[in-house]
């Protein structure tokens, strides 16, 4: 089906390799190993690097931007459905769309915004070439969210904003969960909110180097 799929660099064993590599770092929940086992990352970075694609590092994927490292991507999936699968994810930063297609696996309804419309346009090719039918993708500025969707079970931000728009807490239900890089790229850190029936309760989970939320569409 996946026809660059097979042999060498991106095959299952290599690929095997990497979710070993996610289980030792302390990745354990099974639903998220699978997950990442499903997605063939090869095909969400330029060919030229798809023999790099199943090592545990970023890489870029044009536009100044890059491919969330494979740990980051599994440990905030993780975090999302930590208490359940959520029904509804909204992701701000869609890039390649391999976040995307990892949540896809576990959630029934996915939807993304990306800011850069060439980077959006591959990424729906990408999730197109793999069948994969429960993502919606929207080019635009996702310092608004997506209020139609609202509310979302849970949102998760793949650029790092110095604070989270208070419009995307709005757009949180009761219960759900939000994860987001937060802070200047030296000092950054992965912050987890809970909407609790008090108010926004929120949890650091540590150092993360994610590229800038910036303003505006291109
Ligand atoms: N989840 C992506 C990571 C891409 S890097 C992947 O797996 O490939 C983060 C992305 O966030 C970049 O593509 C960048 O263009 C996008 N971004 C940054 N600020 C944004 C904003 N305000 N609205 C929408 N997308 C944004």
């Amino acid at each position: 089906m996946i026809a660059r799929d097979g042999i060498g660099m991106t095959s299952m064993r290599t690929r095997d390799r990497l979710i070993e590599q996610l289980r030792a770092e302390g990745i354990a929940d099974p639903r998220v190993l699978d997950a990442m086992r499903a997605v063939p990352r090869h095909l969400f970075v330029d060919e030229a690097l798809a023999s790099r694609a199943y090592e545990n590092t970023a890489l870029p994927i044009g536009h100044g931007q890059t491919i969330s490292q494979p740990y980051v991507v599994a440990l905030m999936t993780a975090a999302l459905a930590a208490e359940g699968i959520p029904q509804k994810v909204l992701e701000i930063g869609t890039g390649s769309g391999y976040q995307a297609a990892v949540l896809a696996q576990l959630v029934p309804e996915v939807a993304g915004i990306e800011r850069i419309r060439p980077l959006l346009a591959r990424a729906r090719r990408t999730l197109l070439e793999l069948g994969i039918r429960n993502v919606r993708l929207r080019h635009g500025d996702g310092q608004a969210g997506w209020p139609e969707g609202a509310p979302w079970d849970a949102i998760l931000l793949a650029a790092a904003p110095q604070i989270v728009p208070q419009s995307l807490f709005e757009q949180l239900a009761e219960g759900g969960r939000l994860i987001a890089p937060v802070g200047p790229r030296a000092t950054q850190k992965l912050m987890l909110y809970h909407r609790t029936d008090k108010g926004i309760e929120s949890e650091a989970l540590g150092a993360v180097s994610f590229v800038p939320f910036t303003r505006g569409t291109a």
